[in-house]
């Protein structure tokens, strides 16, 4: 039996499993597919403390589990398809094994909202992207578009205008909630043409993107564009589909926790853009961690008199 099991890899779990193995607990992390979380699909990051040059995410991602490695973190790749959290010893369950802890850290994230249009699904990967850094390069000289008001739609949008020919900003209002920092670089930029108060109401394209339409919410005026590529970032919504109805929620799905990252089920804690906090950033992912792992072990020393 483990000590703690941490599902999700991100910064959150990288930092959990850090803390945890720093001190002293057996600590197994799992991630079904690459660690780093949101961290590793983005392009440059500027706002974590302690990296004054800014660093690449997936660089950022690497550190970071390489210093949770450095402390004995194990890392197992394999997807976690059911849990039992109610007994005071946690299961935890892959396809073909089964695992026992005394506490567990949910850290599993949150992924990009879908706009929800016709072929948004099927156009997937020919010319549908929610990841302007691992798709950016193929729209190298071609028009795309980027649609939200964000900080990842306002990075994006500047990632993608070192290559393309052209930016279309789509925001359904007039202006950004973008960090001003990143709001103000947009605005200067002239490659980006901002198309504000505007939803994209169609995908067009027969078997790839070859353009959208767009209607002005205003004043209902429809406009068709050229792109080869549309990037969505409209958000995010939390991976909690696991411990839905399990563990308490807000009404989008996050993670209600005290400020010990304890949720409502004993020796159940989460941490990171799962849980339910006014700011979704890579420092209050790392924070969420490092009070996770305390808080377990913890509750390990208390309930299992060690
Ligand atoms: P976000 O802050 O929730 O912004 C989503 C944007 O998409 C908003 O502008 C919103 O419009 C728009 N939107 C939402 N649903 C829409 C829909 N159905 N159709 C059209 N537009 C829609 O999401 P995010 O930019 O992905 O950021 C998520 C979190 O990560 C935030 O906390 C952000 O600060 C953080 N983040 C930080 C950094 C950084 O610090 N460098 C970088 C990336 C992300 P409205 O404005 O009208 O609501």
């Amino acid at each position: 039996m483990k000590d703690i099991i941490i599902v999700g890899g991100g910064l959150a779990g990288l930092t959990a499993g850090m803390y945890a193995q720093r001190g002293g607990m057996d600590t197994l992390l799992f991630e079904k597919m690459f660690t780093g979380g949101q961290a590793s699909t983005t392009n440059m990051i500027e706002n974590y403390p302690g990296f004054d040059d800014p660093i690449s995410g997936p660089d950022f991602a690497m550190k970071i589990e390489n210093h949770a490695r450095k402390f004995g973190l194990e890392i197992q790749y394999d997807e976690i398809v059911d849990l039992e959290l109610e007994g005071k010893i946690k299961k935890v369950k892959t396809e073909n094994k089964e695992y026992e802890c005394k506490a567990l850290i949910l850290a599993m994230g949150a992924e990009p909202k879908k706009l929800g249009l016709d072929k948004e699904d099927e156009f997937r990967g020919r010319g549908v992207s929610y990841c302007a850094t691992c798709d950016g390069a193929f729209y190298r000289g071609k028009d795309v578009v980027v649609v939200g008001g964000g900080d990842t739609a306002a990075e994006d949008a500047m990632f993608l205008s070192q290559y393309v020919n052209k930016v279309y900003l789509v925001h359904r209002r007039d202006t950004l909630r973008a960090t001003k920092i990143l709001a103000d670089r947009v605005i200067a930029n002239k490659k980006i043409e901002k198309i504000w108060d505007s939803a994209v109401e169609a995908i067009l394209g027969d078997d790839q993107v070859t353009g959208i339409r767009v209607v002005n919410l205003k004043t209902g005026e429809k406009r068709e564009i050229k792109v080869d590529g549309m990037f969505i970032a409209i958000g995010v919504r939390p991976n909690s589909e696991l411990i839905k109805g399990r563990v308490k929620m807000s009404e989008a799905g996050y993670v209600l926790t005290n400020e010990s990252m304890q949720t409502n089920i004993p020796g159940v804690f989460a941490a990171g853009d799962l849980r339910h906090k006014p700011l979704l950033q890579l420092v209050t992912a790392a924070a969420d961690g490092a009070i996770a792992a305390y808080s377990a072990q913890r509750y390990i020393i208390e309930e299992f008199d060690e």
